[in-house]
C-alpha cells in the first residue's frame, strides 16, 4: 500500500531495532525522533507526552528538548510503562553565519563529558540572554519578567517561548505567533542574539558521545533552495550525518531538492514532528510520512544502537 504525502511515498514498514516490526504498518509512521516536553519549551510533562506518543501509535521516540537531557530519567520510566522504544535525544542550539540551526543528537551517552560541557555552556548562554530578554521587556513595561518567566516554566532554562507565554498571559499579545513576529523574533525590541556554539562543536560533542547529529527542520532557515543548499552543505562540512526528511513542514518540492542533496552528500535520512503542544493543530502526532525508499534512514547508521534481539533488525527495502 503506497500512500503519497508531502512528496514522500509511503510504503511498507520500516522495522527499527529494538521494536517489533508491525506485520502490516499503518500508512502513517511509528517513529519520531524530535518531541519536545516542559522541561525545555513543550508543555506536556515528559510522562504525558510519552503517554501521548503511545496512544498516538508511536513506537519509537526521542524526546528531543532544547539543549538539556533533563526530562530522559522520566521519559525513560514512561516509555518502559509504554513500551515504547526511547533513543536518547536532545536539540542543539548552533551558530551559522548570523543565524541559528538546530541539531537534533540522537542516540548518544548522555553523561559523555564532551556533551556536558557543551550542554553547560549552552545553559549559560541562554541564563544570560533570558536576563537580557527579562530587561527589555521590562524596561518596556513588563513587571518582573524574569521571575515570571521562571515560574510560569518551572525551570530556568528559558526560551523565547517561555517569553512568548508570559506576553500572552499578561495581555501584551493575542498569541504566541503575534509575541514572535512583535517582540521576540530577530530584530524586533526583545530581540537578543546569542553567540551559540558552532554546527561543528554541536556535531564533534555528540559524536565524542557516541550518537549522530541531525539537521533538524532544514526547511525552516531560509527563503531559498540555494541558500538552504549552502546550509545543508556547511552541516556536512561540519561532520553532520542525517537531515529531517519527515516532518510536520509540506512542500513537496524543497522536499524532494532536500532528498537529492541527501543522496549525493550520502547523508541519512530522520523523522520528526518538533511537537510542543497538543495546541498545535498542524501536528498529529503519529502521522508523519513515511521515509521514502532508497535514502538509509537515521535507524540504519551503524551508530544506532543495536537492539536487545538484534535478529528483530531489519533494513527497510
Ligand atoms: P530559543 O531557542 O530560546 O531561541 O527559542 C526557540 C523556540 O521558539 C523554537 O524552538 C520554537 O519552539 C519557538 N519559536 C520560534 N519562532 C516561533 C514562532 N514564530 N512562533 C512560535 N514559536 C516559535
Ligand atoms: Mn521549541
Ligand atoms: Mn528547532
Ligand atoms: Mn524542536
Amino acid at each position: 500500500m503506497a500512500e503519497e504525502r508531502g512528496g514522500l511515498i509511503a510504503t511498507e514498514a520500516q522495522a527499527l531495532p529494538g521494536g517489533s516490526a508491525r506485520a502490516s504498518a499503518p500508512a502513517t509512521g511509528c517513529v519520531d525522533l524530535h518531541l519536545h516536553s516542559c522541561e525545555s519549551d513543550g508543555v506536556l510533562s515528559p510522562t504525558a507526552l510519552l503517554a501521548r506518543a503511545a496512544e498516538s501509535g508511536l513506537r519509537h521516540v526521542a524526546l528531543t528538548d532544547h539543549d538539556t537531557v533533563a526530562g530522559l530519567p522520566e521519559a525513560r520510566a514512561a516509555a518502559a510503562r509504554h513500551q515504547l522504544q526511547l533513543i536518547t535525544g536532545v536539540e542543539l542550539s548552533c551558530a551559522y553565519r548570523g543565524s541559528t540551526i538546530h541539531i537534533v543528537g540522537l542516540a548518544f551517552d548522555a553523561q559523555a563529558p564532551a556533551l556536558q560541557q557543551l550542554l553547560k555552556r549552552i545553559d549559560q548562554l541562554r541564563q544570560v540572554r533570558a536576563a537580557a530578554i527579562a530587561a527589555k521587556l521590562e524596561a518596556s513595561g513588563v513587571p518582573d519578567a524574569l521571575a515570571r518567566c521562571r515560574e510560569l516554566a518551572g525551570h530556568d532554562r528559558l526560551t523565547r517561548t517561555h517569553f512568548a507565554r508570559l506576553l500572552v498571559a499578561s495581555g501584551v499579545a493575542r498569541d504566541l505567533k503575534r509575541a514572535f513576529r512583535t517582540h521576540l523574533a530577530d530584530g524586533r525590541g526583545a530581540a537578543v542574539r546569542a553567540e551559540w556554539p558552532r554546527m561543528v562543536e554541536a556535531v564533534t560533542a555528540l559524536h565524542a558521545a557516541g550518537g549522530v547529529a541531525v539537521l533538524a527542520h532544514p526547511l525552516r532557515y531560509a527563503k531559498t533552495h540555494s541558500a538552504r543548499e549552502r546550509i545543508v552543505r556547511a552541516f556536512v562540512e561540519a561532520g553532520g550525518d542525517a537531515l529531517e526528511i519527515s516532518t510536520a513542514e509540506r512542500d513537496p518540492d524543497a522536499t524532494a531538492r532536500l532528498l537529492r542533496i541527501t543522496r549525493q552528500c550520502g547523508l541519512y535520512a530522520s523523522s520528526g514532528s518538533d511537537f510542543h503542544d497538543p495546541q498545535q493543530r498542524w501536528i498529529r502526532l503519529g502521522s508523519l510520512p513515511r521515509l521514502p525508499d532508497g535514502i538509509p534512514p537515521i535507524w540504519a547508521h551503524p551508530q544506532w544502537p543495536q537492539s536487545a534481539a538484534p535478529a528483530a533488525r531489519q533494513q527497510p527495502q
